[in-house]
């Protein structure tokens, strides 16, 4: 299968992309993730991402859509994907088209998660990082055993940068701008299948299956 999972920042995609890629035993694709890892080894893409990434602002086109590109090239990626934060924008959304027709394949489904702006700063402001393991924790819903340090490493836990309110702003702006013209094009494709996303991890889960179906 091929699933994309479209919605605004800390929106939950993340973790319910990992899940389901796990469940189905597919490849999760997150530019997010490929970035921040790009940003921590100190590389050229990373150096280039980082203050795009500071701002909430999106990473110029031309260098995700080359990244993405390549990752959905690799051969793992054969019997399909899950692919979260990408498409950001409808360029993004066309580049993606023409390497589906590359790899002679389309998208199977589209899941847009639908979520209150409540919600998703409650959920941005209490977020927390280990530097080391990458865990993500969240101060009121998943919080570590001892107070800002991370369970498995002890090391003191972070807040994104574009965790910071400035930031979160920018990047809902973002969102509504560029991503959210997405839901038609998708829609009009007949691949839009819309999904509540506040609730538990589990509840979520369930509806994400069930979208899937
Ligand atoms: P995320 O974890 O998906 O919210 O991504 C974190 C940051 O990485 C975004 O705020 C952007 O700066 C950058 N990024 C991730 N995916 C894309 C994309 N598809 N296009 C442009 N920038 C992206």
């Amino acid at each position: 299968m091929r699933i994309l999972f479209l919605g605004p920042p800390n929106a939950g995609k993340g973790t319910q992309a990992t899940r389901l890629s796990e469940y189905l035993e597919l490849p999760h694709i997150a530019t997010g993730d490929m970035y921040r890892h790009h940003v921590a080894v100190g590389d050229g893409l990373g150096e280039k991402a980082k203050p795009y990434m500071e701002r909430g602002d999106l990473v110029p086109d031309d260098v995700t859509n080359q990244m993405a590109r390549e990752r959905l090239l690799q051969p793992d990626v054969k019997r399909g994907f899950v692919l979260d934060g990408y498409p950001r924008n409808l360029v993004q959304a066309e580049f993606l088209d023409s390497v589906m027709k590359e790899l002679k394949t389309r998208l199977d489904r589209v899941l847009k998660f639908r979520i209150t702006g409540e919600v998703l700063i409650a959920r941005s402001s209490g977020r927390r990082l280990c530097p080391t393991c990458k865990t993500v924790y969240h101060m009121e819903v998943r919080p570590p055993a001892n107070d800002e340090v991370c369970d498995n490493e002890g090391t003191p836990l972070l807040r994104r940068k574009d965790d910071e309110p400035e930031a979160i702003r920018n990047r809902l702006e973002v969102y509504g701008k560029d991503t959210k013209p997405l839901y038609d094009l998708y829609n009009e494709k007949g691949l839009l299948v819309e999904i509540d996303a506040i609730g538990s991890t589990e509840d979520v889960f369930a509806r994400v299956l069930e979208a899937i179906r």
